[in-house]
């Protein structure tokens, strides 16, 4: 489902070019649960927007179900993301001026479903915000912000989900309730899961880790 072969990524600041990533290759398989670790600053985040299409490599190509994204124009990778990619992002990307109704809505209109609303709430029930549908994001918590960008990433009933720190800078027991969500997505539906994460006890209950340092690969094992 996601194929990343000889991808570098290099960022230029000032005079200084900076290599993130470097020669980077692996396959992963639909229905692989992955997660992707290492120390801060070794360009998983970066790594993990390039396997999304939200960015694009400076060399080496990327295809995503089949389908490369090189040469392709930002609204085809839009295109392309909405139809089957889910991102749930580390600062959440709620859109301020929508209640948190409306921003899990907003996967389902652009698919012009008609049960939009109905779909949504249900969705938020199933994050426990059944009851802070009307509120906009400043009025949530970063926890319940997480969970409507979760919910949100579900709406678009993803064949991949890609998340950065899914249950970074929540408490245990939101933590917890999350990372059942997602793996239940994958059992039940056999979404794909790409985890970017520190926490080595969720990358544990994956079935492959990657190692990043420095912008390569130093380890891809598998459980
Ligand atoms: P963390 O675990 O701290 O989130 P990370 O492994 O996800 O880190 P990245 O966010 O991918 O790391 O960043 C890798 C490197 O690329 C960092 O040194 C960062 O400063 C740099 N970087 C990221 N985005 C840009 C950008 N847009 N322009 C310039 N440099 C960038």
């Amino acid at each position: 489902i996601l194929s990343v072969k000889q991808v570098s990524k290099t960022y230029q600041s000032g005079s200084r070019k900076l290599t993130v990533l470097d020669e980077v290759n692996f396959d992963i398989q639909a229905g692989d649960t992955i997660a992707i670790v290492g120390p801060s600053g070794s360009g998983k985040t970066t790594l993990l927007g390039l396997c999304a299409g939200l960015d694009s490599a400076s060399t080496g190509s990327v295809s995503l179900n089949g389908q490369s994204m090189e040469n392709l124009s930002e609204d085809q990778r839009a295109d392309i993301r909405s139809k089957f990619v889910g991102f749930i992002f580390q600062n959440f990307q709620l859109l301020p001026t929508l209640t948190a109704l409306e921003n899990v809505m907003v996967p389902l209109e652009l698919k012009k479903r008609k049960d939009a609303k109905q779909k949504a709430l249900e969705l938020l029930t199933k994050v426990g915000l059944g009851n802070r549908a009307t509120h906009y994001p400043t009025q949530l918590s970063g926890g319940e912000q997480q969970r409507v960008s979760i919910a949100r990433a579900f709406a678009n009933e993803p064949k991949i989900l890609f998340a950065d720190e899914p249950t970074g800078n929540l408490d245990t027991e939101t933590g917890e309730m999350i990372e059942k969500l997602i793996f239940d997505l994958n059992k039940e539906q056999g979404t794909t899961l790409v985890l970017v994460t520190h926490d080595l006890e969720l990358a544990k209950k994956t079935n492959r880790i990657i190692h990043i340092k420095g912008g390569k690969i130093q380890e891809d094992t598998y459980a």
